[in-house]
């Protein structure tokens, strides 16, 4: 399988569109005209009763604006009205006479922004009701509170159909179209902030034996139930879509590698140990890929695919993490960067979410301050960015103190002093810089070798084992081992 051939889910819906109040103005017996144009002018729907005042008999007033309608100073006054809602007011009225030939009436037509769910203009509703002055307001007031209901009523209904557009109907996860969606965007997002982007392939082990055994029903409340479970499990910020059949697909944003191996291990162990209506046991293989700089989609997809293939040749109820690509060969860019980067590596991570990003953090503000030393930047905008570093360096302590102290690392008091004088250290440092005995290639220096090399990839390691789950642990580089021994019941 790959991402281009699988097929695509059927994504049409009955949706259950709300009888609106919007409805009840449309009626034949409402005794409010009502009318709704687009930003063209040019009506859109009307019921009889404000076609009965703007048109002759027989004809209709969808397609026709109003200067068709009414003379010349009437339409001023409309126009003015539309003038206001387009200016931002949400209502605007005027005192009119409609009706023809003799049957001139004397009206309040009140005006309506109609807005969509991004609160911009859709499009303009009116209300007509025919009356003297004196009774017309308390009338208009309570047709206004119904057109209110009914504004919300379409809006709630663009918010209902675009859910019904992007799910899965059997199972409410993001269809493949939203997902491909999402995956678009990550990419983006990954390419234009450096951050990490994990996927996760997620395949029911043994699922045609469940049908055939229990029928396909109790098969759909399978997967019903993995998704509930799934979902529950997952960080608000990832995504779970249904990728086809009983096979599933987690996206990761924000996430590297180890990260996303330990999050699938913990998705594997919730549907593992659950209990399935019918059938009881039910388990999952996955596969995990880290989205690679210069990989496309479909190379991306591919390698989760073949992590998923081999947790499943592997006895399957596993997890399989693919292996960290090189520098992609067609990236010049990457092969240059090298020189002059930082190389942020799966290796150094740990699993924790808070202290892999405060390392990543790091790495990435040292290269900041090695791009603007190479671009020669002027020495006040260099300042911004070493002293910048000198906060996250010290917030990245204090982050890293309270994960390991509650991890019950035994060396945690010595681990807190190295802190310190690392601390120390840098702010002599900058003190030297700002006083000019020091070069801002100096800072680097101390950096990229006291506190990156030395510090993160050295010292913290020996924290790493306390924060890091035995079944998550990695061997990394290389191709990874199993997370978890194939299920004993099966
Ligand atoms: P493996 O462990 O190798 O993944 O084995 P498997 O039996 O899970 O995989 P296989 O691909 O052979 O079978 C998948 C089955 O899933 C076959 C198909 O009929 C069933 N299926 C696909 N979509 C649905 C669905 O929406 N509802 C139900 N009940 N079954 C489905
Ligand atoms: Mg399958
Ligand atoms: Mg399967």
């Amino acid at each position: 399988m790959t991402a281009d051939t699988m097929p695509v889910d059927d994504v049409v819906g009955n949706a259950l569109v709300p009888i609106s109040g919007l409805l009840r103005l449309l009626l034949p017996t409402s005794a409010v005209g009502f009318a709704i144009k687009g930003l063209d002018g040019r009506y859109r729907l009307a019921n009889p009763t404000i076609e009965e005042l703007l048109c002759r008999p027989g004809e209709h007033l969808a397609g026709r604006s109003e200067d068709e309608l009414v003379p010349p100073p009437t339409c001023s006054l409309l126009a003015e009205c539309d003038r206001q809602i387009l200016a931002g007011e949400t209502s605007a009225s005027a005192w009119v006479e409609l009706g023809h030939s003799g049957q001139r009436r004397h009206c309040a037509w009140l005006k309506m922004a109609i807005l969509a769910p991004d609160r911009t203009l859709q499009a303009i509703a009116s209300l007509v009701e025919p009356a003297i002055p004196q009774q017309a307001s308390a009338a208009i007031q309570e047709t206004l509170r119904r057109l209110q209901d009914a504004n919300r009523d379409l809006q709630q209904m663009v918010v209902e159909l675009e859910q019904v557009a992007s799910t899965d109907r059997l199972t409410g996860a993001w269809n493949r179209r939203r997902i491909e969606e999402g995956v678009q965007s990550e990419m983006e997002r990954m390419v234009r902030y450096g951050h990490p982007l994990c996927l996760l392939l997620i395949d029911v082990d043994h699922f045609k034996p469940i049908n055939d055994q229990h029928g396909h029903a109790v098969g759909d409340a399978v997967l019903q139930r993995l998704v509930a479970l799934l979902q529950a499990a997952l960080r608000k910020v990832d995504s779970l879509g249904r990728w086809g059949g009983e096979e599933f697909l987690v996206l990761c944003p924000n996430t590297a590698r180890a990260t996303a191996a330990a999050a699938a291990e913990r998705l594997r162990q919730e549907v593992a140990d659950a209990h399935f209506a019918t059938v009881g046991r039910v388990s999952v293989s996955i596969g995990v890929a880290e989205c690679a700089a210069g990989e496309s989609w479909q190379e991306w997809f591919a390698r989760a695919d073949a992590a998923l293939y081999r947790a499943k040749n592997g006895g399957r109820n596993q997890v399989q993490v693919a292996p960290e690509v090189a520098c992609h060969a067609n990236g010049k860019d990457y092969v240059a960067a090298d020189f002059v980067q930082l190389v942020w590596r799966s290796a150094y991570e740990c699993g924790n979410e808070i202290v892999d990003h405060g390392h990543r953090q790091l790495f990435a503000d040292a290269n900041r301050l090695l791009s603007a030393i190479l671009a020669d930047q002027p020495a006040d905008e260099i300042g911004t960015i070493v002293d910048r570093l000198l906060s996250d360096v010290v917030a990245h302590f204090r982050e890293e103190e309270a994960v390991f102290t509650a991890a019950g690392f035994p060396a945690a008091g010595e681990h807190v002093l190295l802190h310190q004088a690392l601390t120390a250290e840098a702010h002599r440092l900058l003190d030297h810089y700002r006083g000019g005995t020091r070069a801002a290639g100096d800072v680097f220096q101390f950096l990229a070798y006291e506190v990156v090399t030395k510090h993160l990839l050295g010292a913290d390691r020996l924290f790493f084992d306390f924060l890091r789950p035995p079944a998550t642990a990695m061997n990394p580089g290389s191709e990874v081992g199993p997370l978890a021994s194939p299920d004993a019941r099966r």
